[in-house]
């Protein structure tokens, strides 16, 4: 479905949102990826759902390149999936069997329960897919849990992200990494809870009829997979309470907040005619409540984590410790409270105890990439290079691509008097970016050296 019209429009739009230089993606994807994945920036394709055609800003191929690239990065952001190999299990059970039901079952599809404790999920243009704690342990049955997976699948199945975002979206997770490095260009100075905001705020800048089209398909799914249709008006009206309630909590998914009543409404109209036959169906929740007992007994700490995080954004730190105190005396060894309460303390200066508690953060989820680099930030304003360098490096080689860790394990072995190796890594960091603090650093120092001129 390739016409005169499609080419043009897709010509200008390239050119207006190549924001991107070709050494930033080349970065990001990977320089053998990269080049093929440029080159098929912008074009026409036929919706997988409507058959129509629509102008997109990346292939299939870079749909699932940046899902491989970028997916990682943010669900650590977001502390990483669950330890809760049940429930992470249970909720791509329920992912495959709609996935398998929609217009585009060949994607590679993947999903997680998130350690996040804000309300949200979230899709990568690819199809990995998270779900914070947070909503989850709001959600009542697997209906509900069906209707917010399948309205995700309905964001991948009609190529939405690759319709509104294209290369922003690249350019957005590459900025992510270059505001850390900004941030911590000198010893001592901190990360703070805003660079949290990274690639899944981008993926909500949908338009409302993304969001509209998504319900739809959402429903649809749902119902093809068995479930009542009334599960998506159960999940808006859940969205709709949440957002009187606590409209700060409210994330990614609910951004287009006036919708919700809108969107409440058309799913109800729905589930009464269209999908009137579903009703009949169970919106099996005992088994869900099976399967999510144990993220339910977590429901006090992952509410005093929110109020924690609430209070942090608003950088009332007097107010958020006690709640971050309260989670981990109801949960001791939870991963999300000690990351926070280690956030919390490195914010009021108190470095040695937000170490403390992001070393225990490390010793309870080795494999969660976060606390390392936390903890190395730390010991790097504490004056322990060798430490820092051990602990950014390993989450380097969890999480590869952070061009701001690639600049801090640089700062390491500078502190170390290991001149040679931070030169290597102060060279790879301007590879990335030649703006902003951390890049002028990088090079004062490769100067000074006598390594550039
Ligand atoms: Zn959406």
């Amino acid at each position: 479905m390739r016409d005169h019209e499609c080419s043009h429009q897709a010509l200008a739009e390239g050119l207006r949102q190549r924001r991107l230089s070709r050494r930033q993606a080349m970065w990001l994807l990977g320089a053998s990826s990269g080049a093929a994945a440029l080159s098929a920036l912008q074009g026409c394709a036929q919706s997988p759902v409507t058959g129509q055609t629509i102008v997109v800003g990346m292939s299939e191929a870079q749909e699932r390149s940046i899902d491989a690239q970028v997916a990682p990065h943010q669900f650590s952001q977001d502390l990483g999936a669950i330890q809760d190999a049940t429930l992470n299990r249970y909720v791509g059970d329920v992912g495959r069997q709609l996935h398998a039901l929609s217009h585009r079952p060949d994607m590679p599809y993947s999903y997680r329960v998130l350690n996040a404790n804000y309300v949200n999920a979230y899709t990568f243009p690819g199809g990995a897919m998270g779900v914070t704690r947070g909503i989850m342990s709001e959600l009542q049955d697997e209906s509900e849990l069906a209707a917010l997976l399948g309205h995700e699948l309905g964001h991948v199945n009609a190529r939405h992200a690759a319709q509104r975002q294209g290369q922003a979206l690249i350019a957005q997770a590459a900025v992510v990494g270059v505001n850390v490095a900004a941030q911590n260009s000198r010893w001592g100075s901190l990360v703070g809870l805003g660079s949290q905001i990274g690639a899944s705020a981008l993926l909500a800048s949908y338009s409302r009829d993304n969001e509209r089209e998504a319900d739809a398909l959402g429903q649809d799914y749902l119902v093809r997979a068995g479930y009542p249709a009334q599960g998506m008006t159960r999940l808006h009206q859940l969205l709709v309470d949440q957002e009187k309630s606590a409209p700060s909590l409210l994330a990614t998914m609910f951004s287009s907040h006036p919708m919700s009543d809108e969107r409440r409404d058309t799913a109800a109209r729905l589930a009464a005619t269209r999908y009137a036959a579903s009703s009949q169906a169970s919106p099996q929740r005992e088994r869900f409540m099976d399967q999510t007992a144990g993220l339910r007994r977590l429901k006090p700490t992952i509410t005093a984590c929110k109020n924690g995080e609430v209070a942090m954004s608003a950088k009332a730190y007097d107010k958020a410790q006690p709640e971050f105190q309260a989670a981990l005396r109801h949960t001791p060894d939870d991963y999300a409270a000690h990351v926070r309460m280690a956030q919390c303390l490195q914010a009021q200066g108190r470095g040695q105890e937000a170490r403390a508690h992001a070393r225990q953060a490390q010793a309870i989820y080795p494999q969660e990439a976060q606390a390392h680099k936390l903890s190395g930030v730390l010991s790097l304003g504490l004056r322990d290079p060798a430490r820092a360098f051990e602990d950014l490096d390993r989450y380097d080689r969890q999480l590869p691509g952070d061009p701001g860790v690639v600049f801090l394990k640089g700062v390491s072995l500078e502190g170390m008097g290991r001149r040679p190796e931070a030169a290597l890594q102060y060279r790879q960091f301007l590879q990335f970016t030649q703006q902003g603090q951390a890049a002028e650093y990088a090079v004062a120092r490769l100067r000074a050296w006598g390594m550039i001129r």
